[in-house]
């Protein structure tokens, strides 16, 4: 008899019951991480609610993100102290909800002699962020150093240290949030596409939508519909003949280069001028830097969004005019990725100037009643953003207050006795290596028991995904039997994201299919389309910069 693990896994594939003629009090349309936060709050609020996800959910601009849990700081310069309050106030709910998911990080702001800002206006900004975020990190003084011992040697800078945080990866906390509200009666559909929005006598009515899958069209019954297709928003309103007075959004691209550590580089997040005095980030993330970001007008379509080679060229520019002790070359840099802000349409307005703010629209006075759209928005003010759509909708108290489903790691990486316990439990529990019980904990909290109790006596769920990494096949399985993973790229990018670790490449692809094939019971033909699927998603997203291909086919 085959395990149940797997018998489940193969039969949730399989298992997209019809839609067709089903009557929903709220369909979002959009899973990224603003449609998974409405739908999560209109579930709990106990509406029967639809989340449909053309992709997968994350794959848009959620995955395209610097991935900063911002404060505000940002919006401190240009005084907005209301958004600074409301985003340190989500910030606190991320970092007390989830723990090891999102984390502060020491960030050092470099100004440069040479900048037109003021280091004492600075100084007076910081001083105040402080005050309101009630930091008390220490003065930051070793890793000030360390910057300023790489520094430009021709400029002088000033150094500051202030408190942020960091979700290494959105993708999983949307998982999480998705699970939550699948939990709450949620009915999720990702790779389903909303064809049009109906509405008839100034009113939506449903909608039709397309399984990407098996390539049927369903048509859906609602009384409130949301779009929260981010930088598609426009989008869906031509598709469904729905008229606004002018488009809802300006996209505006973001793209950012991956480099390895270069030895020296600081802990702490740097946040800088780039060549031509824009802001930009060079981050530790998933053991390497993330550098971003620009900011280019882009109408195009936002899923083939691609970062230009001048992109490229003018990141690794920045950070090596930067850290020119580094010696850091163009055969350095890993991937480049792209992403389209959806930001509100400001014709004439200056790219950077541009509200971050989020807007709901109500397309009533669009012939359209009973449904919203969502505009802008930001990873950390997700939660808040939701709960305004849902009070919009008439859901008065939607909000289940969650306790921490996480364990929270300990400050400055060493884990403490609750997680040193865990692990051993864990790797214990699942007859798995302590390393692969630790990256467990780390990213399912307490889910990490399940998912190595299912692993217990399966050799095949216990072996690692690659040979690099700590994390198992039987994770895979868990995302496609318990987190709506179908595609090979939904679990490799998304809900276990090792695809965007240090050492992958095309022959950890080709390792980590076989494992979770042999898991899943496919056979060589299925389990070698999964792989050139994935491969084909992961070199779209991914992009390999000219310079960096030869490099690395030079070797
Ligand atoms: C370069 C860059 C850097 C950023 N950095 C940060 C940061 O550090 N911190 C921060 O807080 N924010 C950051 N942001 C902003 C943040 O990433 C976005 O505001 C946020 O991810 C938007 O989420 P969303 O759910 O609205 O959109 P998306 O994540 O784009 O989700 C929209 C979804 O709608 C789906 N969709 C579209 N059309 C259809 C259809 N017809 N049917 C079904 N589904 C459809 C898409 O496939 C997509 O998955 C950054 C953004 C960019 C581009």
């Amino acid at each position: 008899m085959r395990d149940t693990g797997v018998i489940q896994m193969v039969a949730h594939s399989n298992l997209r019951p019809s839609l067709n003629d089903e009557r929903f009090d709220v369909v979002v349309i959009g899973g990224g991480i603003n449609g998974v936060a409405i739908a999560r709050e209109c579930a709990r609020g106990g509406r029967h609610t639809l989340l449909v996800e053309q992709s997968d959910f994350a794959a848009g601009t959620t995955s395209r993100s610097t991935r900063i849990i911002h404060g505000g700081l940002r919006y401190l310069e240009h005084g907005d102290l209301a958004q600074v309050r409301e985003s340190l106030r989500e910030r606190g709910q991320l970092l007390r909800q989830y723990p090891s998911l999102v984390h502060r990080q020491e960030f050092l702001l470099a100004l440069s002699s040479k900048s037109p800002r003021s280091a004492l206006a600075v100084r007076a900004g910081l001083w105040l962020y402080r005050r309101m975020s009630g930091q008390r990190l220490g003065n930051g003084q070793s890793e000030r150093h360390r910057l300023e011992r790489m520094l430009d040697d021709g400029r002088h800078f000033s150094v500051f240290s202030f408190d942020d945080a960091q979700c290494e990866f959105p993708e999983r906390l949307v998982a999480e949030w998705l699970v939550e509200a699948v939990r709450a009666g949620c009915v999720v559909r990702n790779h389903a596409q909303v064809l049009t929005v109906v509405a008839g006598h100034g009113k939506v009515t449903g909608l039709r939508l397309r399984d990407q899958l098996s390539g049927a069209e369903e048509t859906v019954t609602a009384t409130w519909i949301v779009n929260a297709t981010g930088p598609w928003a426009d989008h869906i309103c031509q598709r469904s003949g729905i008229r606004t007075s002018h488009p809802m959004v300006g996209g505006v691209r973001g793209s950012h280069i991956v480099l390895p550590k270069f030895a020296g580089a600081p802990d702490a997040a740097v946040y800088t001028e780039a060549v031509d005095g824009r802001p930009f980030f060079v981050i530790p993330w998933n053991e390497q830097l993330l550098v971003g970001t620009t900011e280019v007008k882009d109408t195009g379509d936002p899923g083939a969004t691609k970062p230009s080679a001048e992109e490229t060229e003018y990141l690794l520019r920045s950070v090596q005019t930067l850290y020119p002790r580094a010696q850091i070359s163009e055969g350095d840099v890993r991937c480049a990725f792209a992403g389209v802000r959806p930001l509100p349409y400001s014709p004439g307005a200056k790219l950077s100037g541009l509200s971050r703010r989020h807007y709901l629209h109500d397309h009533s006075a669009d012939g359209a009643a009973g449904r919203t759209s969502v505009i802008g928005g930001k990873l950390t003010t997700a939660t808040s953003l939701a709960r305004e759509c849902a009070v919009k909708i008439g859901i008065a108290k939607a909000g289940i207050a969650t306790g921490p489903r996480q364990i929270a790691v300990a400050n400055g990486g060493r884990l403490d006795e609750l997680m040193e316990r865990k692990i051993a439990e864990v790797a214990e529990t699942g007859g798995i290596a302590r390393e692969s019980a630790t990256v467990l904990v780390e990213w399912y909290g307490e889910q990490s028991m399940t998912i190595a109790g299912a692993a217990r006596n399966r050799a095949e769920l216990q072996e690692t995904l690659c040979p690099h990494t700590g994390h198992i096949v039987a994770e895979a399985v868990h995302a496609i039997t318990n987190e709506h993973a179908v595609t090979l790229g939904d679990v490799l990018l998304r809900r276990v994201p090792v695809a965007l670790g240090v050492c992958w490449s095309p022959e950890c692809s080709w390792v980590a299919s076989k494992g979770v094939g042999s898991a899943m019971g496919w056979d060589e033909r299925r389990t070698t389309e999964a792989w050139e699927g994935f491969e084909a998603e992961r070199a779209a997203f991914l992009q390999k910069p000219a310079a960096a291909t030869s490099a690395v086919s030079g070797h």
